[in-house]
């Protein structure tokens, strides 16, 4: 399929997956203005939890911006903050109680690499393999998912170091908790080789790689990292721009883990579509930060915090995180009765609706050519997908939460007419 490409007049730094010119959204479909319906299992890449246009989101809006547009934060009071935060923490465990807030997910990280850097008085910061934070200088210094982030934008960030995550090798012979242990030990060499707890303010990690490929690490090895920031005095950040507001079948993807972060990083689905972000970390680190020394001009929109309230009440109302951890398993069984029938599908994995199916060519490589194939075979027939990771060789489902176990066979559907029209 010809991919149609914006004028000269539009750069194209941004790449365009499809030829869909859309037109609206309702619930899990789009329109395109001929009409055509599509199936959108991105969300808008993870965003579009509660559906497209929601028409509770959607009247909150209307009713927010015939009352203020913009209520610049430093200037004034805005009680609707109040309540967002409070809503925010409430899904939160008690040490997670302060909230800060930005419009994009970068942004947010940003906003963390300033508060540990600030908190601590420590300049380093330790990554992980195949981790992806967002593109602006300072998150893109902790991102490794993909080269072609990060080429051609040197020099980056000082004082981050990168540490390897078990999803390498993954189909290894290597058994996971040789595996992991390799990880860990690797992350304490880092740690009081390269840098040193005393220089070291935090380790930011999505507890599921999204970018990176859809892979969750085993239990023990998110454990293991928490462990050594306790041991170190060293903040663990989590990354939950993709994970949260009950993408992975619980609100956040760390309660999958048994352990806490110190700073959570939040955005995408917050906001069912409109720009908002954050930080949540405990009150008495959020008051070291000096005032005035951080924020901005538009965070956090009247808008998106009206849409942030009225999604956060649909979540709960609906029982969505449940939807999605009961829909993200039939989805998961579809895929893996799949992934029997055709070798050319390597792994299917994933928690709720945050599914991976990983493809392989006959020699082994990535699949990167036939999951490209597969996912433009989709597209054709109605279904929108995405790929991840690191070599594009993974197609990924992100379903709204909203999801029907009928939505599901319709989609499992065209995926399987897809992958016969490809393989
Ligand atoms: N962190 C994670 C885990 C993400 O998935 C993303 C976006 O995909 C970001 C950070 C960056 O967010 P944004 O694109 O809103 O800047």
């Amino acid at each position: 399929m010809s991919v149609k490409s914006y004028s000269d007049s539009v750069s194209k730094v941004w790449p365009l997956f499809t030829n869909v010119d859309v037109d609206y959204g309702e619930d899990i479909f789009l329109y395109d203005r001929q009409g055509k319906k599509f199936i959108d299992f991105t969300s808008g890449i993870g965003v579009t939890n509660t559906g497209h246009c929601h028409p509770r989101v959607v009247n909150a809006i209307k009713e927010q911006s015939e009352k203020l547009l913009h209520g610049q934060t430093t200037i004034l009071y805005n009680s609707m903050i109040d309540e967002l935060a409070n809503s925010i923490i409430k899904i939160l465990p008690d040490e997670l109680n302060c909230v800060f807030f930005s419009n994009s997910g970068s942004e947010a990280v940003e906003s963390a690499i300033k508060l540990v850097r600030h908190a601590t008085g420590k300049p380093n910061i330790i990554c992980f393999q195949g981790g992806y934070h967002g593109r602006s200088i300072g998150a893109l210094s902790l991102t490794t998912a993909k080269s072609v982030y990060r080429s051609g934008y040197q020099p980056l960030m000082s004082g981050v170091f990168v540490s390897p995550h078990p999803y390498f090798k993954q189909h290894s012979d290597e058994n996971s908790e040789q595996r992991v242990k390799q990880c860990l030990d690797e992350l304490d060499h880092i740690l009081n080789t390269q840098t040193s707890p005393d220089e070291t303010a935090a380790m930011i990690m999505e507890p599921i790689l999204g970018e990176g490929g859809y892979i969750a690490p085993p239990k023990a090895f998110i454990q293991g990292v928490r462990d050594i920031c306790d041991k170190h005095n060293i903040l663990l950040i989590f990354d939950e721009i993709q994970t949260g507001f009950g993408r992975t079948g619980k609100y956040f993807a760390f309660e999958h883990f048994e352990i806490k972060p110190d700073i959570l990083v939040i955005a995408k689905g917050i906001a069912s579509g409109l720009p908002l972000s954050g930080i949540v970390a405990n009150k008495k680190m959020m008051d070291k930060w000096i005032t005035g020394s951080h924020g901005g001009t538009y965070a956090p929109n009247p808008l998106s915090i009206a849409a942030a309230i009225e999604t956060i009440k649909i979540l709960e109302e609906d029982n969505l995180v449940s939807n999605s951890e009961e829909i993200g398993e039939y989805l998961l069984n579809g895929l893996q009765k799949m992934k029997n029938e055709y070798p050319d599908i390597i792994d299917v994995r994933g928690k709720g609706l945050m599914i991976g199916c990983e493809f392989v060519e006959e020699d082994g490589l990535p699949g990167t050519f036939i999951a490209e194939k597969v996912r433009e075979n989709c597209l054709s027939k109605g279904l929108i997908l995405l790929t991840c990771g690191p070599y594009n060789q993974v197609i990924r489902w992100i379903p709204p939460l909203t999801t029907k176990k009928s939505d599901v066979d319709r989609s499992l559907s065209i995926f399987e007419k897809a992958l016969k029209q490809t393989l």
